[in-house]
Order: structure tokens, then C-alpha cells, then sequence
């Protein structure tokens, strides 16, 4: 049977994350904007109510699989780039949950948990200058030398790079191996020989941190690998390409925040559309902009139904044959990019101005199409997917 009733725990996280994204996040989203400051004090704030990667394992813990997906559209219906600080440790702590062994699991997340008192970050390091959509590419080494590994190589675009209190590293064991000689290794705070590369200025999300992170020589003992070594040599655990494919099913999550950035511009614009008089009556009575709404509201939905079922999937471990959480996301991106924009038309000079939140989430939107894969990776992700799928009877 299909239901889109959400249960009363779902609803109710629903409702407390739309109150603390009105409440807490929407009347400082501005002011971060403009500042492109991490939000330390509304992390702890998050932590507290159990957003984010918290101590206590917060409010997504063992809660049901569309839990995620709520949160992270409420959280970025009030500033995407908030709402990204605030689960901005959820990529390593991810990583270190697909390849670590218990102990590591234990040793680690919480280093990287907030609480209501201190903040704790991690940050995934895959991406570098000559490796962003072609990731085996990585060019950063880890090389085995007695009880240690030295790390060298530079990573691009992280976020919480050199701000974090413990990065997650993807490197390369053996060039010759591709995929299977990357490993992944945990780097904190404070170790020599990682040091800070440049940090971005950004066209939106700029609450969230942006930098390059280097590592000249860097040494870890042998037991930060993830995963362990087996005998072999190779990753005991499932390697960087389990966490890598883990990553797959977080994607959903990802399109609920552009979907949180298009559901507030549809809003806002469908709100002026109806106050906003010319020519004697209100903007909506014309049908050019009726239909525009029409299409905005048909959009949204569309983008939640794509999010909730790849959700879903992921949390009931159904295959996703069609690339569904790749889909999720690259729809609800491109939903996103589209709604905001056509929100700008909406509100005319308005729209343009920075008076009106619309123009940041058109920038705020962007990125979804960018990073985590951008939408032409996606494509070819759904793309080979299909072309997998067995002949119909
Ligand atoms: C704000 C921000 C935060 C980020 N945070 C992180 C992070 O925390 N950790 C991390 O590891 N990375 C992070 N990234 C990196 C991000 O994942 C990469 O930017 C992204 O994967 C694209 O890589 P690239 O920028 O090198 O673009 P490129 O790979 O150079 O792509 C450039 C263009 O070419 C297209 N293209 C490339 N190859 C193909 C192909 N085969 N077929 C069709 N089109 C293709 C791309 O779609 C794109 O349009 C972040 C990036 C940004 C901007």
C-alpha cells in the first residue's frame, strides 16, 4: 500500500524543525550572507534540539528514513547555507560509519558531534584540483612508512576544510589500482604537515565554510586508516569505495535542501503574486503569472515525491535499480535553480532586489546542481542505470 501520510514522529520533527528554521534560522540568514561567517552559535543551538551530528546521536538517530529529508528541507526552507553548517559534519561522520571498524566508530564520531555547549566538526575530503567529477583521479598519496602513513597532496572545495576538528581523507595506496588503491584516513586538528590552503569566497551558501586543504607531509599513525589493513594490504573494512557507495544513498538528502530552497521561493513568490496590484488587480489574475505559480507548485511537489521515495528506498535497503537517489537529486536541483529563478520573475524589480530573499536562494541554489556530483554526472549515473536494466517481457 502507498501512503504519504507521515507518521506523528515524522510530523512532529516536521514541526519542530519548520519552527526553529522560522524562528532561529530565517531572521539571521541575511546577516550570514553577507558575513559568510560559520554559524557556531545556531549549530549549537541545532545540536541542542538535535540537528546535525550531535552527541547524543540526535533526533535522526534510529528515527525513520524520511527523517533526514524532512529536517534538511525545513532547515534550508529558513537558509540552505545555515542549514548545511548545521549538518555539515554529516559527510565524514557518514564516511567514518561506511568503512570503520567499531572501534574507530567509537574513537571518532564523536569527535566530530556538536552538543547545546561546543562545537565539533568534520569535514569529507575527496575532491582536489585534477579530481572532482573524475574522483579516481585523486592524486593525494598515503604512503605506508613503520607504524605510520604520510599523507601528501592538496584537496579542493571541502567543506569545514581547516576549520574542522577531524577531516576525512581519500587517498591513493597504489595509482596503479584505481579505485581499489584508494583508502580513507582520518586527520585531525592539529596534526603537522596539515595546513591551510585557500578559502573560498562564494557566490551563495555562504554560511557554509569552503576551503582548500593541504597535506605537506603528513604524518598518522597507521591505525587512523579507516577500516583497518588486512593482511593483504588492502582496506580491511569496505574501503573508500564503500563509503563512496554509501554516499549513494545519502543523495536523497541533498535534494531535500534544494527542495527546502525552491518550496520557500515558490512560497514567497505566490504570497506577492496575490498582494502585488497592477493594472487594478493582483499579478496572479494574469494568467501568464497564475500558470508560472501553477508550474512552481507542480514543480515542488514533483521534487518531494522523487526525494521521499529514493528516502524511503535507502531506509527499506530496495535497490535503487534507476539511479532513484541520483534522480532525487538532480531533479530537485534542477527544480530548485528553475523555481527561484522564475520567483525573481514573479516579484519584477523586486525580485532583483536584496531586500527580498529571493535573489540569495537563486545563489543558494546553484550549488545543488554542482556539488555532491553535478547533474551531468548524475545523468550518466541514471543514464547507465537504465541502460543496466534488463529487457522488459
Ligand atoms: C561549495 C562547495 C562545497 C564542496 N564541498 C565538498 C566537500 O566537502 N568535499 C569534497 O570532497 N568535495 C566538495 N566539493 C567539490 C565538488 O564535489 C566538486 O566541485 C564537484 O564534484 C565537481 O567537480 P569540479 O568542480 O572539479 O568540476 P569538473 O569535474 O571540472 O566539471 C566541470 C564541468 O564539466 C562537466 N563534466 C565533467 N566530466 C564530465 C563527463 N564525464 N560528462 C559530462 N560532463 C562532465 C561537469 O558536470 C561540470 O559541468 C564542493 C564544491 C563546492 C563548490
Amino acid at each position: 500500500m502507498v501512503s504519504f501520510a507521515l507518521s506523528d514522529e515524522e510530523r512532529l520533527v516536521q514541526q519542530t524543525a519548520h519552527e526553529f528554521a522560522k524562528k532561529e534560522i530565517r531572521p539571521v540568514a541575511q546577516y550570514f550572507d553577507e558575513h559568510e561567517e560559520t554559524p557556531y552559535d545556531l549549530i549549537k543551538k541545532a545540536a541542542a534540539v538535535g540537528f546535525g551530528v550531535t552527541a547524543e546521536g540526535g533526533i535522526l538517530d534510529g528515527s525513520s528514513s524520511l527523517v533526514p529529508s524532512i529536517v534538511a528541507e525545513e532547515l534550508s526552507w529558513g537558509c540552505a547555507g545555515i542549514a548545511l553548517a548545521i549538518n555539515s559534519s554529516g559527510l565524514a561522520a557518514a564516511a567514518i560509519a561506511a568503512t570503520a571498524s567499531e572501534d574507530q566508530r567509537e574513537r571518532w564520531l564523536p569527535e566530530i558531534a556538536s552538543d547545546g555547549d561546543s562545537v565539533k566538526l568534520g569535514a569529507m575530503c575527496l575532491s582536489e584540483p585534477d579530481a572532482g567529477s573524475d574522483v579516481a583521479n585523486i592524486q593525494t598519496t598515503a604512503t605506508r612508512d613503520g607504524d605510520d602513513y604520510i599523507i601528501n597532496g592538496e584537496k579542493q572545495f571541502i567543506t569545514n576544510g581547516n576549520i574542522a576538528d577531524v577531516h576525512v581523507v581519500f587517498a591513493t595506496e597504489d595509482r596503479t589500482k584505481g579505485w581499489a588503491g584508494l583508502s580513507a584516513f582520518v586527520v585531525p586538528r592539529g596534526t603537522p604537515g596539515l595546513e591551510e590552503g585557500t578559502t573560498w569566497k562564494k557566490m551563495g551558501i555562504r554560511a557554509s565554510h569552503t576551503a582548500n586543504v593541504v597535506f605537506n607531509e603528513c604524518r598518522i599513525p597507521a591505525e587512523y586508516k579507516l577500516g583497518g589493513q588486512s593482511k593483504s594490504g588492502g582496506s580491511a573494512g569496505p574501503g573508500a569505495m564503500g563509503a563512496l557507495m554509501t554516499l549513494e544513498r545519502t543523495r536523497p538528502v541533498v535534494g531535500a535542501y534544494a527542495l527546502g530552497i525552491g518550496r520557500a521561493a515558490y512560497e514567497y513568490a505566490l504570497d506577492y503574486a496575490k498582494q502585488r496590484v497592477q493594472f487594478g488587480r493582483p499579478i496572479i489574475k494574469n494568467q501568464a503569472i497564475g500558470f508560472m505559480l501553477a508550474d512552481m507548485a507542480m514543480a515542488v511537489d514533483s521534487a518531494r515525491m522523487m526525494v521521499w521515495r529514493a528516502a524511503w528506498m535507502a531506509g527499506a535497503n530496495v535497490p535503487y535499480l534507476q539511479a532513484e537517489g541520483s534522480m532525487a537529486k538532480c531533479f530537485a536541483s534542477d527544480m530548485a535553480m528553475k523555481v527561484t529563478v522564475d520567483a525573481v520573475q514573479v516579484l519584477g524589480g523586486q525580485g532583483y532586489m536584496r531586500e527580498h530573499p529571493v535573489e540569495k536562494w537563486v545563489r543558494d541554489a546553484k550549488i545543488f546542481q554542482i556539488f555532491e556530483g553535478t547533474n551531468q554526472i548524475q545523468r550518466l549515473v541514471i543514464s547507465r542505470a537504465l541502460e543496466a536494466l534488463p529487457p522488459r517481457g
